[in-house]
């Protein structure tokens, strides 16, 4: 019988829901418009029936490998674990702290304790999202081994600054890059500006999976190795499952963060238009920064957003910061606009963090941030038409607050 993916003839016609409604997020048109390579690849792999950590994954690693110029990609089962591993491969020991700024997804952190470590927080910097170097230094103590800068939204952290306290207190630097794909630092990708990055191909990122899918990044042939055999339950082989030469228990156990196949399907599909879709992204953009750009009560914060080799920007989320950014958020969602709150609540703020013992107004920019940010829409197959009308509901809300 002939293996296809295609639904029965007697199935209803897929249809684009007639709403009007602009969704935060969406990924329906993007699919639809790339299914037959999407259904090539993944007939591939049920032909094969290999359904984890097989060739598909492999050949994926190996594109990625080109398209971002890393030495060595290990694909895993997350963003998330892909931090862990990371972190454990870099040789974090247990109770070594990691700096980590307290303004990013929760992920970064709880890597961290995953990874037997200790988060330690440090403030953003004025201009842009990533972490203050001069936050870094002052956070340094005596059990201080890492610091994982992240690269949020369009733009990258200051890793000269952060490179140069790292320097002074010998400290291994991580990069959390996993919105960053795209991203470059006179031609080097995220994530291989430092000992080692990862990537989150959760759905709504920039290249997204059909569930849960990452990777960690790395030039570094030892951090790769031991990544690799972590992800399979410490194995070598078929056979070996423990780590010679590492004594901890608690830092050599294996775990299962291996990659499944139909993820490396999609995603390898995915990888053949992600110029285009990034591009696309630049455009709107572009297109929102054009038409809020002086509007009374929001602002973009101004900071170095790396241009993308292709020409445009990398921009994995178009956010603003608004004066009555709740107020902004009900009036846009009144009119059928999603738009995210990144990220609702600082780090250092948070109950699984509250042990660390920390206050309001301890890290002041993260916590402005968190107050003020919004994410509009943003998504190749979002149309024009559908940007303008984000953008005339803004200006509305903008302009009748002050009459
Ligand atoms: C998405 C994300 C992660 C986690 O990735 P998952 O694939 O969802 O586990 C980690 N850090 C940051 C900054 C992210 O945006």
């Amino acid at each position: 019988m002939e293996k296809t993916l295609s639904p029965p003839a007697d199935a209803p016609a897929r249809k684009a829901p007639a709403s009007t409604e602009i969704p935060f997020f969406s990924q329906a048109a993007e699919f639809e418009r790339l299914w037959p390579r999407i259904r090539n690849e993944c007939v591939r792999v049920l032909d094969r029936g290999k359904f984890s950590h097989g060739a598909m994954v492999a050949e994926f690693e190996r594109e990625l490998a080109r398209w971002t110029g890393a030495r060595h990609v290990v694909g895993v089962n997350s963003g998330t674990d892909a931090l862990v591993l990371l972190l454990r491969a870099a040789g974090l020991r247990p109770g070594d702290e990691v700096i980590v700024p307290a303004y990013t997804f929760v992920a970064t952190a709880s890597a961290v304790v995953l990874a037997g470590g200790v988060p330690v927080f440090a403030d953003i910097e004025r201009r842009g999202y990533g972490v203050d170097p001069a936050s870094v230094a002052a956070a340094v103590g005596p059990r201080t081994r890492m610091v994982m800068p992240v690269h949020l939204f369009d733009r990258l952290a200051d890793m000269a600054g952060v490179h140069e306290v790292a320097r002074r207190h010998g400290l291994t630097v991580l990069e959390d890059s996993a919105e960053a794909i795209g991203m470059r630092l006179d031609g080097r990708h995220a994530g291989l500006l430092s000992t080692g990055g990862v990537l989150s191909f959760f759905p709504a990122k920039t290249l997204g999976a059909i569930g849960d899918a990452g990777a960690l990044l790395t030039d570094d042939d030892g951090i790769a190795e031991t990544a690799r055999r972590l992800r399979h339950h410490g194995r070598a082989g078929r056979t070996l499952d423990d780590f010679p030469g590492i004594a901890n228990p608690t830092v050599v156990s294996g775990c299962n963060s291996k990659m499944d196949d139909l993820q490396a399907a999609v995603l390898l599909a995915k990888l053949a238009g992600l110029d285009a879709a990034i591009a696309r992204r630049a455009e709107l953009s572009a297109r929102y920064d054009a038409r809020l750009r002086g509007l009374p009560g929001v602002r973009a914060v101004p900071g170095e957003v790396p241009p993308h080799p292709g020409g445009g920007r990398v921009v994995y989320v178009h956010l603003i910061e608004a004066d009555r950014r709740d107020a902004l958020v009900a009036h846009l969602a009144a009119r059928g606009i999603g738009t995210e709150t990144y990220y609702p609540l600082p780090l250092h703020l948070q109950p699984c963090f509250a042990h660390l013992g920390h206050a309001p107004g301890d890290f002041p920019r993260a916590e402005a941030a968190c107050a003020s940010a919004v994410a509009l829409p943003l998504y190749p197959d979002l149309t024009d038409a559908q940007a303008d009308r984000v953008c005339d509901a803004i200006e509305d809300f903008c302009t009748r607050r002050r009459r």
